[in-house]
């Protein structure tokens, strides 16, 4: 670890800690990649004095923000396709577009999601997706944290694989690859129940185990989702996972809008996490997932944003923004998902899906992610709770440093991690990719 120290302050810093604890006027000491202090910037500066000082003056400094579910690639497909059902949008203009993916494309869409999530806030986040050796190679190179899985389905040959045989051998070259990277893990992520057949989801499930990476899937995303497995299983989606052994304590299924009481019972005894992708269940009109019937019977939940082609961002600010508001509507309760445990989902819920107990919050040994929101703008004042200020008020576009692992990404206008100019001009080259 290197012996320098750099002392970030500013009026605000929300730790997420145990307490919650908000101090004001307060600062962070980063040594390496971990945050060594905590607490007044008066008695931080008397504490580190050989300390490089960052002052950022009238801004909140809270941790990074974790999209637990999104496909970063998407971003080159974001606005192609609007306001159709799941199932039109994915087979009408989704699949035919990802068949012509090159590893190219993908890290081209992986990279600009990126720089659009080190923008606005995010510094970890959980991927999805084909030719996911590309979001591998981008994510090491702009710095960010990640689990990041090859998505896998039953119809072969898949625009990455030719076979189930090569979709094992490409998991275990990941394996290989990336074991033991400071900032990313595998995961082994077939896509949905409609799109697998029960040996391939037990194959995935061994494959996973096997490589020590997480496991994840799509689930009960959709009302007909639920009907086809009853159709075809005779179970729901939930007890379906269960009856193939598919539930262990590292599996998260995303979206979870179908789900029941039993089935949260289930999700809860075999300690799997959910995450919680409102504005893209909003879009496609899928459903309202019942978050807090799930967090009051311990199953975690976390915040995504699903990717840029059905959300169409890859901002969480807005995203805490979406889930805090569709909960009291759904509910016609105003005291339903309030603005702390949005915060708490998009932060430390995302530090259990993504197995990292060292990221969520600002504490004194835990990695150094965190980002920082200017308070100057007029939607940020003033500031009675800053948490109402983080959740309701922010649009993501304040945040003026991203650091991960200690190093910083992003710093007022500038992409420190990418040359932000040319990545535009090779997104506005790839435009006529899905028009061909
Ligand atoms: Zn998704």
């Amino acid at each position: 670890m290197s012996d320098s120290q750099t002392l970030y302050a500013a009026d605000y810093l929300i730790t997420q800690n145990d307490a919650r604890d908000i101090i004001e006027q307060a600062a962070l000491v980063v040594q390496g990649n971990r945050i060594v202090s905590v607490g007044h910037r008066d008695l931080l500066e008397v504490m580190f004095p050989d300390a490089a000082q960052v002052q950022l003056g009238k801004a909140v400094i809270m941790p990074g923000l974790i999209n637990a579910h999104t496909h970063v690639s998407m971003s080159l497909l974001r606005g192609y396709s609007d306001d159709k059902t799941l199932m039109d949008w994915l087979q009408q203009d989704i699949f035919p577009q990802e068949a012509k993916l090159s590893p190219e494309l993908v890290e081209l869409g992986a990279r600009f999601s990126m720089a659009e999530m080190l923008r606005t806030g995010t510094t970890a986040f959980f991927d999805m997706y084909m030719h996911e050796r590309s979001v591998f190679r981008a994510a090491d190179e702009m710095g960010l944290r990640g689990v990041l899985g090859e998505n896998i389905t039953q119809y072969f040959p898949t625009v990455s694989c030719r076979d189930e045989e090569a979709y094992a051998e490409l998991v275990r070259s990941l394996a290989d690859e990336w074991r033991n990277h400071p900032r990313l893990r595998q995961a082994v992520l077939p896509h949905a129940p409609y799109t697998t057949n029960p040996a391939l989801l037990r194959r995935c499930r061994e494959l996973a185990t096997e490589t020590g990476a997480l496991f994840g899937m799509h689930l009960a995303e959709t009302k007909s989702e639920t009907a086809a497995c009853l159709k075809e299983h005779g179970l729901r989606p939930v007890p379906y996972c269960e009856s193939l052994g598919l539930l262990q304590a590292d599996s998260v299924f995303f979206h979870c809008v179908e789900v029941d009481a039993h089935d949260i019972t289930i999700l809860a005894e075999h300690r799997c996490c959910a995450v919680h992708n409102p504005a893209s269940n909003m879009k496609l009109a899928s459903g309202v997932a019942p978050v807090e019937a799930m967090l009051r019977n311990r199953v975690p939940v976390a915040l995504g944003t699903d990717g840029p082609a059905s959300n169409n961002a890859q901002n969480m600010l807005r995203e805490m923004y979406v889930a805090a508001l569709l909960h009291k509507v759904d509910a016609l309760n105003p005291t339903a998902c309030p603005a702390q445990l949005v915060l708490d989902m998009a932060t430390r819920h995302g530090s259990e899906v993504l197995h990292d107990p060292l990221i969520g919050t600002l504490e004194p040994g835990m990695k150094a992610d965190f980002i920082a929101l200017s308070l100057e703008e007029p939607h940020m004042q003033p500031v009675h709770n800053i948490v109402s200020n983080v959740v309701y008020a922010a649009t993501g576009m304040e945040n003026k440093l991203t650091v991960v692992d200690g190093r910083e990404l992003y710093r007022e206008g500038r992409f420190l991690c990418c040359d932000y100019e040319a990545l535009c001009a090779e997104m506005r080259q790839a435009q006529a990719w899905a028009r061909r």
